[in-house]
């Protein structure tokens, strides 16, 4: 993530989630336009606010239920529409249910994730289609709970289907007990997981959204996705079944897998390296973006001329390069970890990275650019 700064004049930091500059006590949102976290000034419309000279509007869900930051820039001489919605929730196809009152502070802990995995998705520019500009496959979350909330989604919900979290034909579901922290904790545990977030399922979920996108279509790169990933045509409910009678303790995965559930079958392998490659790129751009020292010293694999590029072509263009990603993640990882210890925390990033699992993350990186 970049490090975005109020114009107020003082150094105030405008983090990515923010809605107001701690300085200058101003509202603050992102506009996706701008690609910016900037700060406004009200005016004497209502509802409307400037930066910048130019006009702008609260998207809908920022303005009534504040789970999103979300400015919407408006053209001259047009209103402000109570309805409209940022780019970011523009894709919510279902949101959860606010007549139960703990629904909104886990609906905005989605959003937070949400519009961080879409400014990722814009930084790689990554084609991003809406159900309007695709009906069959536009991409659209659904945030949906199956559980009641009050008790930590303990107890079934009356005339609910179960919500499983996943991807289908551009939908992603997330069931919303994944963002209550002791309900998600609860899950880590029972699986046996060393990481699980909000944040990590959005990128594993998307993962499967973009193999259909670049690769289902792709008949070259499908070949070549078989060969680093293996054959998606094997069944996935006999994989399925098969990993669920596993013991937590198996560990015969490791070293050709990032994880146990990328074990499972080649589409949640792909989908798994996926995400890892997007928490490395998020990560790294953080860290250098605070003036964090992300070089391994002296290796060959760091091409100089890339040191200087601007921090969003060496990690999110097509010049950047893989083993520089990788190594440096490999280096800074290590240091992301020591922190956590210093702090009593458990590993950042509890994983370890192969040559077997560099070549899928290669793979992710050739596909990403494969783009445009
Ligand atoms: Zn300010
Ligand atoms: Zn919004
Ligand atoms: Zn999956």
């Amino acid at each position: 993530m970049k490090r975005f700064v109020c114009d107020c004049g003082t150094t105030q930091s405008l983090f990515f989630e923010s809605s107001r500059c701690l300085s200058c006590q101003r509202l603050s949102g992102y506009c996706y336009k701008e690609n910016a976290m900037l700060s406004f000034d009200e005016t004497k419309e209502s509802g409307v606010f400037m930066a910048r000279g130019s006009r702008y509007q609260q998207c809908k869900n920022y303005r009534h239920h504040q789970v999103c930051n979300g400015m919407i820039r408006l053209a001259n001489e047009v209103q402000p529409n109570g309805e409209a919605l940022c780019f970011a929730c523009h894709f919510n196809s279902n949101v959860p249910d606010l007549d139960v009152p703990e629904h909104l502070p886990l609906w905005r802990k989605l959003e937070t994730a949400k519009r961080r995995l879409l400014f990722t998705l814009q930084s790689l520019g990554l084609p991003i289609r809406d159900r309007e500009q695709e009906p069959e496959a536009g991409l659209s979350f659904s945030f949906m709970a199956d559980k009641t909330a009050g008790d930590h989604f303990n107890s079934p919900l009356a005339d609910q289907e179960p919500v499983f979290t996943g991807h289908a034909n551009g939908n992603i579901t997330i069931n919303l007990a994944e963002a209550d922290d002791v309900a998600r904790h609860a899950a880590r545990v029972a699986m046996g997981e060393g990481y699980r977030t909000l944040l990590g399922h959005f990128r594993h979920e998307i993962g499967h959204y973009y193999w259909d996108v670049l690769i289902a279509r792709h008949p070259v790169l499908l070949g070549e996705y078989r060969k680093v990933f293996g054959d998606e045509r094997e069944s996935y409910q006999d994989a399925l079944d098969r990993h669920y009678k596993r013991s937590n303790d198996d560990d015969s995965w490791k070293g050709e897998f990032i994880s146990r559930y990328a074990s499972m079958h080649p589409w949640e392998d792909w989908a798994e390296t996926w995400a890892h490659y997007l928490h490395m790129l998020d990560t790294l751009e953080t860290a250098q973006a605070y003036g964090i020292v992300t070089e391994v010293e002296n290796a060959a694999v760091i091409d100089t001329k890339e040191i200087t590029l601007p921090q969003e072509e060496r990690y999110y263009g097509k010049n950047s390069s893989i083993e520089d990603i990788v190594s440096n993640w490999i280096y800074f990882s290590v240091v992301l970890n020591a922190l956590n210890r210093s702090m009593g925390l458990p590993d950042a990033y509890p994983f370890v990275i192969s040559d077997a699992i560099r070549a899928k993350l290669a793979f992710v990186h050739r596909t990403i650019h494969s783009v445009g």
